[in-house]
């Protein structure tokens, strides 16, 4: 399977901002983007005015990296958002939420998305009661998720939950801590997806 094997820290220098690609290193001052907030390379601190395509450029970018999709299957994500009712940029981001390595990570299961795809792929978790090992799987309203029962001792697991205490699990996602399981209770409302990126912007790139 493809995957990004670039350090992740110089996308979010070369974004210009924290996409909190590495969980809990993010909110600490080793952050990169508190060290050298300004893009990787040679002509990194180089300025100039972006053009129109450029900036919409930048919003996809981001969009694919906070949640750690390809071009292909983030294409794809695109075109069924389209086809979907409604505003294609909500729709789009909708559907990116509603991935499982997504929901592990809202729920404080992984310290990152990245992290969530791992901990999914080696089954560490079950939806509705079967095991699941896709991190692209969709949930809808009314799915359990769930951790393994022999996956609750996993420290990797206690490391993520002790850590995710500083986030807030959005209002969408009903999370019983203590039996390591959550209820997808809706999908996620424009409010509850609030992601640093201007999604019409990527909108517009890919309708030209
Ligand atoms: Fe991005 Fe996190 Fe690295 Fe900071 S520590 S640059 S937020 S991935």
């Amino acid at each position: 399977m493809a995957r990004h094997t670039n350090p992740v820290c110089k996308l979010c220098r070369r974004e210009g901002m924290k996409l909190f690609l590495k969980g809990d290193r993010c909110f600490t001052v080793k952050c990169a983007v508190e060290k050298r907030n300004y893009p990787p390379g040679e002509h990194g601190q180089r300025r100039s005015k972006p053009s129109e395509y450029g900036l919409q450029l930048r919003e996809k970018q981001k969009m694919k990296r906070i949640y750690g999709v390809l071009e292909t299957q983030f294409r794809t994500y695109f075109e069924v958002a389209a086809r979907q009712k409604g505003v294609t940029g909500e729709n789009l981001v909708r559907l990116l939420e509603r991935r499982l390595d997504n929901i592990v990570h809202r729920l404080g299961f992984a310290a990152s998305r990245a992290q969530a795809r791992v901990l999914v792929r080696h089954g560490h978790f079950r939806v509705n009661g079967r095991r699941v090992t896709i991190p692209s799987v969709l949930l809808k309203a009314g799915d359990v998720v769930e951790v393994q029962p022999k996956s609750r001792e996993s420290a990797e697991i206690a490391g993520a939950l002790e850590g995710a205490k500083k986030r807030r699990v959005p209002t969408w996602l009903e999370l019983d801590a203590g039996n390591f399981k959550a209820t997808v209770r809706t999908l996620p409302s424009k409010e509850e997806m609030a992601i640093p990126v201007q999604e019409q912007l990527v909108v517009a790139l890919y309708s030209k």
